[in-house]
């Protein structure tokens, strides 16, 4: 595959993709796991740290495309993923302080979800 650059969400799964083909490296879900647990802990500890921000960036990376392999280990597909990231986005962007708080060090819904019949 190519990357075109105008999408860099999408070159970014491709890519990553790409790579575990050019290996024959079909990621098992615990493998994928521990790898993609590892990369939390190096983000989290440098994060912590929090001085080398090129480190974070780095290391926020390696989450982000070991996440990609636990979603290929799980079966999901790319196009699914990228979907669900477009409409964590369009969530995102219509949240407003009329709908939304910030509390106890996280954003929540102001008011319960009403369940609908
Ligand atoms: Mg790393």
């Amino acid at each position: 595959m190519t990357s075109t650059h105008n999408d860099p969400l999408r070159d970014l799964i491709r890519s990553t993709l790409d790579f575990y083909a050019r290996f024959g490296w079909q990621p098992l879900t615990d493998d994928a796991i521990r790898v993609f647990e590892e990369e939390v802990r190096e983000v989290t500890e440098a994060a912590q740290v929090g001085t080398d921000k090129n480190h974070i960036a780095e290391e926020a990376a390696d989450v982000i495309v070991t996440l990609i392999g636990v979603c290929q280990a799980s079966g999901v597909d790319p196009e699914q993923l990228i979907s669900q990231i477009y409409a964590v986005i369009d969530k995102n962007n219509a949240k407003t302080h009329e709908t939304h708080v910030y509390t106890d060090g996280k954003i929540r819904r102001r008011f319960p979800k009403t369940i609908t019949s």
